[in-house]
């Protein structure tokens, strides 16, 4: 058995579901209140990644900005040590989108090697649904990042996301 510890950042625009994502990932639950936090959330998961003929224990510990804080002055601190991000826009906000241009060219700038994933939240919301397929496509292609249209608030494809990048985190890593 080989153990690995990866920081992962959340990344997105306010009130696209970052922590709830998180929540509902961690400890699989949903509230529907806000949910303010103060400074960065750290919260941790381990996950059995299969690699090879082995198994991987992945120790994912997930760094949530608090809504309050303004990315730009933790930016550095921020992604310092990050190997991967989970980038995510609100299905129902196209404007969402432009800020994980900004988000993604960071994150690589900072760490050139990390492992960037897309989630379109809030699929549960489909009658406010203002993104198209073909747009979400685009986006993951200029990205060069997966993508998962997920929702907090039913579960759906919220581990699929973070099993992906976690995936890609265990692969090609030293132990
Ligand atoms: P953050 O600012 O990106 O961390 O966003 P939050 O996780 O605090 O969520 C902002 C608001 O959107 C809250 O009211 C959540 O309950 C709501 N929300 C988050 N994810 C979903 C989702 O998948 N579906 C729906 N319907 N609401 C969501
Ligand atoms: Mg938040």
């Amino acid at each position: 058995m080989i153990t690995l510890n990866r920081k992962v950042c959340l990344l997105g625009d306010f009130a696209v579901g970052k922590t709830s994502l998180v929540r509902r990932f961690v400890y699989d639950l949903f509230e529907d209140k806000y949910l303010s936090t103060i400074g960065v959330k750290v919260s941790r998961k381990v996950v059995a990644m299969p690699r090879d003929d082995t198994t991987i224990e992945l120790t994912i510990m997930l760094w949530d900005l608090a809504d309050s804080q303004e990315f730009d002055s933790v930016r550095v601190s921020y992604l310092r040590g990050a190997s991967g991000a989970v980038a995510v826009c609100d299905i129902t906000r196209p404007s969402t989108i432009d800020g994980l241009y900004k988000y993604s060219r960071d994150l690589r700038a900072n760490n050139p090697g990390a492992h960037l994933i897309l989630a379109v939240n809030k699929i549960d919301l489909a009658d406010q649904r203002a993104m198209t397929a073909a747009q979400i496509e685009a986006v993951a292609l200029d990205l060069k990042a997966p993508v998962y249209l997920t929702s907090a608030k039913t579960g759906k494809n919220v581990d699929d996301v973070f099993r992906h990048l976690g995936q890609m985190l265990v692969t090609n890593a030293a132990a």
